[in-house]
């Protein structure tokens, strides 16, 4: 049967190993597409435009918001960030899926420009799992591990909400069960 692209939206809370598991699923499906993001920053040395990001003033970044041109845009450290429409649509067209690594706010407002997305929930296998690798991790001091924990426990509030769940316990089984929810919607 034939694949059909789809675009997919993964997310998840803070410390599930989302960003672990999407590179190792790209490396799996090495067909997948790349979007470059917008950002109104500066580009750092070394950084192309276009490539990299697409570098836009502050005002050009505002009028594609106006004119509806982002599948979902964040202020991050002060400076605007978001994924194009037409880059999702750009791949799609070629016949490459597209996987957006996004939070939970941005993922479900994804949905409303792009109703055809597929949303992807990453879970810990528990909650104590959850705050073990955030321990583990020794990035956090203690009021910040809290602070992640409950957003954490918020962002949990929101999983209903997704298409499909994936649970991330063993990097390779849940690498390949993810696969698995690409395969079974692009064949859909
Ligand atoms: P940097 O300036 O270091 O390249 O990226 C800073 C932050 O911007 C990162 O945390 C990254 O997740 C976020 N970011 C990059 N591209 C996008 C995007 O397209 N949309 C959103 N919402 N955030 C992005």
């Amino acid at each position: 049967m034939a694949r059909a692209p789809r675009l997919f939206v993964v997310s998840g809370p803070s410390g599930v190993g989302k960003g672990t598991l999407v590179s190792r699923v790209r490396e799996i499906r090495s067909d997948l597409g790349l979007t470059v993001s917008a950002t109104t920053r500066q580009p750092r040395p070394g950084e192309v435009d276009g490539v990299s990001y697409h570098f836009l003033t502050d005002e050009d970044f505002d009028r594609k918001v106006e004119a509806g041109e982002f599948l979902e845009w964040a202020n991050v450290h002060g400076h605007k960030y978001g994924t194009l429409r037409s880059e999702a649509e750009r791949n799609l067209a070629a016949g490459h899926s597209v996987i957006l690594e996004i939070d939970v706010q941005g993922a479900l407002n994804v949905r409303t420009v792009f109703p055809d997305a597929v949303l992807i929930f990453i879970e810990p296998p528990s909650m104590e799992v959850l705050e073990a690798r955030l321990r583990g991790r020794g990035t956090e001091d203690e009021a910040s591990l809290k602070l992640r924990l409950a957003d954490a426990a918020g962002e949990m509030a929101l999983a209903e909400k997704y298409d499909e769940h994936v649970v991330n316990d063993d990097l390779e089984a849940s690498a390949r069960r993810l696969c698995a929810v690409l395969d079974a919607h692009e064949m859909n």
